[in-house]
């Protein structure tokens, strides 16, 4: 339960000033909720300094200035036009300077601005003509009111219907409901940084005294990353030490089943699939529970890592559930899957697969649910259908969840939950640098596949500029006449935007006009069974070019495709970028990626380069995290790495070690949170909404 002391944070920001339901609306989307909390972690990107009063005559162009003028005269439009301004112009004894309306804004400022009247205004100065004007100051107040200017104003990211002017003064009533919490840093640590307690520094980040301020690095930002930072790292080995403690069940295949497979195999497994697949076994069959996150760039082959560990678990009477996020990746798994089972008919009688979904037929559900709590399912592939209520398992015995970071732990824990303490394998190919593992995976045990399949050649990446593009369309055809397949990615405009949708059918279009009947198109809006059924002719081989928008992303295998072709590359990051290209090279031919972009800035240039020149997850993960500084491959949604809102894992990486040391001797001591300190840092993991056991 959450302390009531911490009410007011998780207040709705409707008990603030101003905030109505549309406005309302507008926060919600601009913030990750709408709660107080959510607010006040909405931190200025920049701020604007109202404290430069230069004399007139030496303003240089495009600077925020303030000035006390006199109201000279008024200059209306000769015609009314929207392209002529009307203009005010003003001075003081160092010089005179115009102010600038559009759209007849004037109207609105009769009073103020009239001739003779002393007034003030800031807002940004330009040099036009050799004449200083202001157009639109955001300021312009009777003299007598100057000291309402602040002095140096935060400035915010902002959504329609919000202004700098609201979204800064909601702010500030937001930070004045912050209650007065009991420090939880360490007195010696506090005093050693010279930190400010939680509220003064969220009242000095809100009220920036200079630039600096909001720097990654400042001393009030490093309090608050810390905050974060220390929360998680305790929840983690809270989570660790209850993983410990867990009784679960000693899974002790007698590898009848998994005999079979390694018969059938039409490959054989890497040194590496090997090591990882003992790692496993060895964990299932402790009577604890297991927790192990597997991690394997893209290609490196974890599916049938993951089958060896269900039928290791099936042989010893168990039931498996592997869950996806894609119903495109259900389908693919439980078709991949199947087709290897079916080669030997004793594993096919043996092993009893079936695939959910919610977009399934209610019938074919209801029976599927039923055989599951019967028992009579014993390996099944799904979508986030499988942590539905109504989904109950008779045995279950191991929980793998692909593509982990699609998922929440919430979700993740809520299917393990279906059995008596689970064992639980997460399969991850978004690449962490090494040094960061420990950092945010510390509850887990890790098992790394560092190695590709034999007989993979590099992926040859260029990097093309859009006016190229016809050259690249006519390359599709060499493709095509080697019967090889080709993946067209549609530029990403908006998430799940119709305009993503918009860019897809154009091409789809102009392709298909060229190409003809060979060329299919799959987005995220299409219908399941339409999307599934273009996946299958498209790995079937009926359709050779496949248009897709991003829904093709993650974990789609069809080996005879060999071309991928991104269309704006630049408005992905590099997760995305590695993600996409990793759907070609898996098989043993030749393969390229082409980046094709519209405009570079800096950022966007070393991205692309980065991709070009290597292919290592990790590597790219390393410099992503230098270009970034943590955002891309890690920190944001894509990651499933908490969502921190202040703390980077690039820049504090430091702060990130400490804390774990901070977090380890704090619970060797106080493993119930009973002391002074234990009693605060209570406080500081409901602030960030971490559950734990231990009786909170
Ligand atoms: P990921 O790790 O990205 O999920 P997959 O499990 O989809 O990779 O494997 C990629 C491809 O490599 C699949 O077609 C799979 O059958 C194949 N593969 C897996 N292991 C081997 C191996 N040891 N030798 C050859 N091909 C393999
Ligand atoms: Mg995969």
């Amino acid at each position: 339960m959450r302390p009531s002391i911490l009410f007011p944070l998780f207040a709705d920001i409707n008990t603030l000033k101003g905030v109505g339901p549309k406005i309302r609306a507008h926060y919600q989307r601009l913030l990750d909720g709408t709660k107080i909390i959510d607010l006040i972690y909405h931190i200025p990107f920049s701020v604007v300094d109202r404290t430069y009063m230069p004399p007139l005559y030496q303003t240089q162009n495009n600077v925020v200035i303030t000035a006390k003028l006199k109201v000279d005269l008024h200059i209306p439009p000769k015609q009314k036009s929207k392209n002529t301004p009307y203009r005010v112009i003003c001075s003081n004894e160092t010089g005179s300077l115009t102010l600038v309306f559009f759209n007849n804004f004037i109207d609105y400022l009769k009073d103020t601005l009239k001739v003779g009247n002393q007034i003030a205004v800031s807002g940004r100065a330009e040099t036009f003509g050799g004449m200083l004007q202001m157009p639109h100051p955001d300021y312009i107040l009777p003299q007598n009111r100057f000291s309402e200017i602040l002095k140096i104003e935060p400035i915010y990211n902002l959504t329609k219907g919000l202004s700098q002017k609201i979204v800064a003064r909601t702010i500030k009533d937001a930070v004045k409901q912050i209650p007065a919490l009991p420090e939880w840093i360490d007195a010696e640590m506090l005093k050693e940084y010279d930190w400010l307690d939680y509220k003064q520094s969220m009242i000095a980040l809100h009220n920036p005294k200079d630039v600096s301020v909001i720097g990654i690095n400042s001393k009030i930002m490093q309090r608050l990353a810390y905050d974060e930072i220390l929360a998680h790292q305790l929840a983690l080995k809270l989570n660790r030490s209850t993983i410990e403690s867990a009784k679960g069940n000693a899974v002790k295949g007698d590898a009848s089943l998994t005999g079979l497979l390694e018969k059938i195999l039409p490959f054989s497994l890497t040194a590496g699939q090997i090591k990882v697949i003992k790692e496993i076994k060895h964990d299932q069959a402790l009577t604890g529970k297991m927790a192990r996150l597997l991690q394997g760039d893209v290609g490196s082959g974890k599916t049938i890592v993951a089958l060896f560990a269900a039928l290791n678990a099936i042989e010893a009477g168990f039931a498996v559930a592997l869950m996806v996020p894609t119903e495109i990746l259900a389908q693919q798994h439980f078709n991949s899957i199947s087709a290897l089972l079916n080669k030997e008919p004793n594993l096919a009688a043996k092993v009893n697969i079936s695939v959910l979904y919610s977009a399934m037929r209610a019938k074919e559900k209801q029976n599927l649910l039923a055989d599951l709590a019967a028992g009579k399912v014993n390996l099944v592939v799904g979508t986030h259908a499988l942590i539905e209520n109504n989904v109950d398992f008779k045995n279950l015995g191991l929980v793998i969840i692909d593509e982990q970071h699609r998922f929440g732990v919430k979700q993740r824990n809520l299917l393990a939950s279906k059995g008596n303490n689970t064992d639980i394998l997460l399969m991850s190919a978004t690449p962490i640098p090494r040094s960061l593992t420990m950092a945010l995976y510390g509850d887990m045990d890790l098992s790394v596949l560092d190695e590709k399949p034999v007989g993979r050649m590099p992926i040859k990446t260029s990097v093309v500029p859009k006016n190229k593009i016809d050259a690249v369309v006519a390359g599709m055809g060499r493709v095509l006449s080697n019967n090889e397949q080709i993946y067209w990615i549609c530029p990403l405009v908006t998430e799940s935007d119709t305009l993503d949708l918009a860019a897809a059918t154009s091409r789809f279009t102009e392709f298909k006009a060229r190409f003809g009947d060979q060329v299919g198109l799959v987005h995220g809006r299409m219908k399941q069974q339409e999307k599934e059924q273009m996946m299958l002719d498209f790995k079937a081989g009926n359709i050779k070019i496949l248009i897709a928008t991003t829904v093709i992303e993650v974990g789609v295998d069809v080996a005879n495709a060999t071309t991928i072709i991104i269309e704006h590359a630049e408005r992905f990051g590099l997760a995305q970028l590695h993600q996409l290209r990793g759907r070609v090279g898996r098989g043993s031919k030749q393969s390229s990626c082409v980046l094709i972009y519209h405009a570079l800035n800096d950022n966007a240039k070393q991205r692309l380069n980065v991709i070009r020149d290597s292919e290592d997850g990790f590597a790219l993960a390393e410099a992503d995290l230098k270009i970034r500084g943590g955002g891309d491959i890690i920190g944001e949604k894509q990651s499933g790495i908490p969502n921190f809102k202040i703390a980077n894992l690039y820049e504090h990486k430091d702060l990130f070690i400490k804390a774990r040391q901070d977090a380890a001797e704090f619970l060797k001591l106080d493993p119930y949170f009973t002391s002074g300190r234990g009693e605060n840092l209570r406080l500081l993991m409901h602030m960030f909404e971490y559950e734990f056991k231990y009786g909170y």
